[in-house]
């Protein structure tokens, strides 16, 4: 990839088929020449979302299962597993053992190795992971079966540990973070923390909200301005490093083949 525009800003988890409108959704991350990673929840929805996105300049698409929907889609594997060769980048994938996901924990498990275990053997894919109350088994799942050579890990909205936090470090993984994780004290001090090198920004649109509204690609710049200030550098250097890291990481992966 060339050098990304200056005024280019990142959104690496955005779920832009959950708007009213997912082709204006998308309109909107290309007109603002926001870089979007367009997470899914289930495989069903990923021929949309690859077909919606096949053109674009600064969004692409993520093949998904989510956690808190494997309880009834675990049956879905094999259709994510057919799609797989057709993308690069997978999510939103992981782990949930929050009270309302607790019980499907097992299963949850055995689909997120599943997605580990085929990642690792194509090599050379981007996950975006989702890690709710249970960042310690979704570090051990990642350290197991899926090694750092094989590909890259994006952990989205981490409420992880300081001690958590290094571990993932250790072990290559970046974060993304968005405005509700700034919003908090234990946000902020964490934020203060990771290395300028691992960091990169999200929405989770539309499930946070800016200025009482669901959260759009677009939104980033504000983030961006709040995760300058936590680490006291200008928003102009916040963004430079983003677009760096961002860079980074998809030279870093497009150099490691598939075996
Ligand atoms: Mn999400």
């Amino acid at each position: 990839m060339s050098v990304l525009p200056q005024s280019a800003g990142v959104d690496f988890h955005c779920h832009l088929d959950l708007y009213p409108d997912h082709e204006a959704a998308i309109a909107r991350a290309e007109a603002a020449r926001i870089y979007t990673l367009a997470v899914t929840t289930t495989p069903k929805a990923w021929p949309r979302n690859h077909e919606l996105t096949r053109h674009t300049h600064y969004v692409r698409a993520a093949l998904g299962l989510h956690p808190q929907l494997v309880a009834e889609r675990a049956g879905e594997l094999s259709l994510w597993e057919q799609y797989l060769p057709q993308t690069r980048y997978v999510g939103e994938v992981g782990l949930d053992a929050g009270p309302r996901f607790y019980k499907s924990l097992d299963v949850q498990v055995r689909v997120f190795r599943r997605i580990l275990e085929r990642c690792a053997e194509s090599g050379g894919k981007i996950l975006t992971v989702h890690s709710v109350r249970s960042v310690p088994t979704v570090l051990d799942m990642l350290e197991r079966h899926y090694p750092q050579d094989r590909g890259a890990v994006v952990l989205h909205w981490f409420t992880g540990s300081k001690r958590d936090a290094r571990r993932a470090v250790a072990i290559g993984c970046y974060f993304s973070v968005n405005g509700e994780m700034i919003r908090s004290e234990k946000g902020r001090a964490l934020l203060g923390e990771l290395p300028s090198d691992r960091i990169l920004t999200e929405t989770d649109g539309p499930f946070t909200e800016i200025a009482g509204r669901p959260a759009e690609p677009a939104n980033v710049q504000t983030t961006i301005g709040e995760i300058a200030r936590v680490r006291n550098v200008t928003a102009d250097a916040m963004g430079d490093i983003l677009r760096s890291n961002l860079q980074t990481l998809l030279l870093h992966v497009s150099e490691r083949p598939a075996s």
